[in-house]
């Protein structure tokens, strides 16, 4: 390293297919790039993955650097031991000790929306934005608070995590709502996420379509689809109420596949309004700058750019 420059930081964005990484060098100029599939079942492999990941991006790199990770689930501050994570097999493990172990130097971890939401908040679509809550409408639906640059956490390191909250305001006919992953029934999780419309979709119907193409069918005017779409949005604003009603940020940024629908920017504003306890509700939905590159990115400035 030459004298005077900063070390690269390199973030690691552990998804569950994917691993993807990037490196960040003085004024965020991204020096190094990288994908891999994500071992699924098998918690040495994944070890390994992010080792093997990180060596790639110091070599391409040209240098050794900090290391940021963000992951599925956080690292509970009681046991230090992975919670949460819908990558299951990844729960109960040491995993931050694990990976210091392996990579030899310490790293931090967040929770992966909590890294999209410090990403975008930094330079993406909320920058300049006192308070920003990012969320990922993915395969789960994640949440991150950023307030003044910096993220909000506290001793159970979930904060942001809306998910498994129960659908706000719900319906008769939402009652008691999917059973989720978690082991509770009606999470937010369970009707807002990519699986979640899906299922929705399939039970109204009896079709099973993918998002991508209830999205499709939709915009060329079938009315089953754009049902599905309506009571979706429907539910979105409802939870977004929610946290608009405790947290008020000044932007919103969706991120994950769902962020690609585009009628969510033009309609959650009007939906959100009639929950939030405001006389004239202000609310901004805006899409990501950086799309699923937020994560690397986000994990990346886990550290301080001089350190
Ligand atoms: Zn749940």
């Amino acid at each position: 390293m030459t004298e005077g420059s900063s070390a690269p930081r390199l973030g690691i964005d552990l998804g569950g297919t994917k691993i993807a990484g990037i490196a960040l060098g003085t004024g965020d100029r991204v020096l190094a790039e990288h994908r891999a599939p994500a071992p699924r079942e098998d918690y040495a492999q994944t070890i390994a993955a992010i080792g093997a990941m990180v060596l790639h991006l110091e070599q391409v790199a040209g240098a050794a650097g900090s290391v940021g990770v963000g992951m599925p689930g956080s690292i509970s501050p009681a046991t230090g031991l992975a919670q949460n994570a819908n990558s299951t097999w990844l729960n109960g493990q040491a995993l931050a000790r694990d990976l210091e172990a392996y990579l030899k130097h310490p790293i931090r971890l967040a929770n992966d929306a909590n890294c999209f939401a410090l990403s975008e908040a930094a330079d993406g679509a909320g920058i300049g934005a006192r308070s920003v809550f990012g969320v990922i409408l993915g395969t789960g639906c994640g949440g991150g608070l950023v307030y003044g640059g910096h993220l909000i956490d506290g001793p159970n390191s979930i904060g942001g995590e809306w998910g498994h909250n129960p659908l706000p305001w719900a319906t008769g006919d939402e009652h008691p709502g999917p059973r989720c992953w978690c082991g509770r029934r009606g999470c937010l999780e369970t009707w807002l996420s990519g699986p979640g419309l899906e299922a929705d979709h399939l039970r109204a119907t009896g079709s099973r379509l993918a998002a991508e193409d209830i999205a499709a069918h939709a915009a060329s005017g079938d009315a089953p689809t754009q049902a599905t779409l309506d009571r979706h949005a429907s539910r979105l604003a409802r939870g977004l109420a929610h946290v608009v009603n405790v947290f008020d940020p000044e932007v919103i940024v969706l991120g994950g596949g769902l962020s690609k629908l585009a009628h969510l920017y033009e309609v959650l504003p009007g939906l959100v309004a009639p929950h939030v306890f405001a006389d004239a509700p202000r609310v901004a939905v805006k899409p990501p700058r950086w799309g699923d590159a937020s994560g690397v990115r986000g994990a990346a400035r886990l550290w301080a750019a001089e350190h």
